[in-house]
């Protein structure tokens, strides 16, 4: 009988298990991987405790408090939580089904309903591009945009490391600055960490976090593989959620959208050694990071999917800025991102960092309930 479980480090083999539980890193983990970084993509490197907070360093480098940013109207919380650390103003663009990201025209939409609302003081200073789950944009056309309205682009590399724009630049060497995440299930999957690169001259000088990481968190990050694999075990006798929500009760585990933005932190030594082994290896890269289908009744295909030995862990999204336990603080314009809001209700994806025939069957359910494209 198939069973995966798609989620709780399920992309870490038994050997990567143990190369991370027992890695021993150490100061100079952290200045190979930043050196590493600022090598490949031309700019000054900070690293950081995650993604989330590397996006911050970014954002105050680069832009005023009061300042608006264009964001992918199909996103996690901790981008919105980086751009209101950073003091600015989100501008969530909608989506195109064919990538999950925000085209040509849905920019152009989201600048002018930003800027002709009566008495609109918002002023749109930058762009965030994502690149979901490893699709990349049409990145020439969002720059023509973005020097018609004198904006900054920054690059969230958070589900996209080691792969190519359409027009063959690489991905994290376009914008001012790039921001990478190691977190669970990332393209670079160190369990946690992050780092920015910094391309072009700054706006506002930033501080290099110079806090040692929480003891805590540094043993939740080490252990994590360990229960997740003890949590997809458990889960043949249906006891994987029991366990891995007794871990979350005594915090042992930390779900990824809890993990605290703070950009007083490094990185821990271990995670840096960990990203920087994945970074060189291009194997170890996961591009593009899930495929996903649209379907038209996503509870029954879950249900089937299920059935036949599928688990998720979460789903990239529920929500056009996920999780949906967060999802009421962004007060996201649904009105304004309708193609958004309807791939949120939709969307099924699979990480590719299984097999092809793993999947097999998964994607057979998931075909036969596939939306008319
Ligand atoms: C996860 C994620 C981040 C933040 O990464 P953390 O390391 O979890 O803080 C940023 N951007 C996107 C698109 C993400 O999915």
């Amino acid at each position: 009988m198939k069973h995966y479980y798609l989620g709780l480090a399920a992309g870490y083999s038994a050997k990567q298990i143990l190369k991370h539980t027992f890695a021993i890193g150490c100061e100079r983990d952290r200045g190979a991987l930043q050196r590493y970084l600022t090598q490949r993509y031309k700019g000054e490197t900070i690293l950081a405790k995650n993604g989330r907070s590397a996006l911050t360093l970014a954002l105050k480098a680069y832009f005023e408090p009061g300042d608006g940013v264009i964001l992918n109207g199909f996103t996690c919380y901790a981008v919105y939580e980086a751009v209101k650390e950073a003091q600015l103003v989100p501008i969530w663009a909608d989506i195109n089904k064919d990538s999950l990201n925000f085209d040509k025209d849905t920019l152009e939409q989201a600048i002018s309903a930003a800027t002709s609302v009566a008495g609109s003081t918002t002023n749109i200073k930058g762009i965030v591009v994502q690149n979901s789950l490893g699709n990349p944009v049409d990145i020439a056309k969002i720059e023509k945009i973005a020097k018609k309205h004198n904006l900054m682009i920054v690059e969230d590399m958070a589900h996209c490391v080691g792969a190519k724009y359409p027009d063959g630049r690489e991905v994290g060497t376009v914008g001012v600055a790039a921001a990478l995440s190691f977190g669970k299930d990332k393209a670079i999957d160190a369990i946690s960490g992050g780092a920015v690169v910094l391309r072009d001259p700054l706006k506002s000088p930033i501080k290099a976090p110079n806090k040692l990481p929480k003891i805590s968190d540094t043993l939740r990050a080490r252990f994590y593989p360990i229960f997740g694999a003890v949590a997809r075990g458990l889960s043949y006798i249906h006891l994987g959620g029991i366990w891995m929500r007794a871990l979350v009760k005594i915090h042992w585990v930390e779900k990824s959208a809890d993990n605290k933005l703070d950009i007083t932190r490094k990185i821990a030594k271990f995670e840096a050694k960990m990203a920087l082994g994945q970074l060189k290896n291009i194997s170890d890269i996961k591009s593009p990071l899930r495929k996903y289908y649209l379907v038209r009744d996503r509870g029954k295909v879950l249900g089937e999917l299920r059935k036949n030995g599928y688990y998720f862990d979460g789903l990239w999204y529920e929500k056009p800025v996920s999780p949906i336990r967060y999802y009421k603080k962004v007060h996201f314009p649904e009105d304004r991102c309708p193609v958004a809001t309807k791939v949120a209700q939709e969307i099924v994806n699979l990480p590719t960092y299984y097999a092809e025939q793993s999947l097999a069957e998964a994607k057979k359910i998931i075909g036969k309930n596939k939306e008319e494209q």
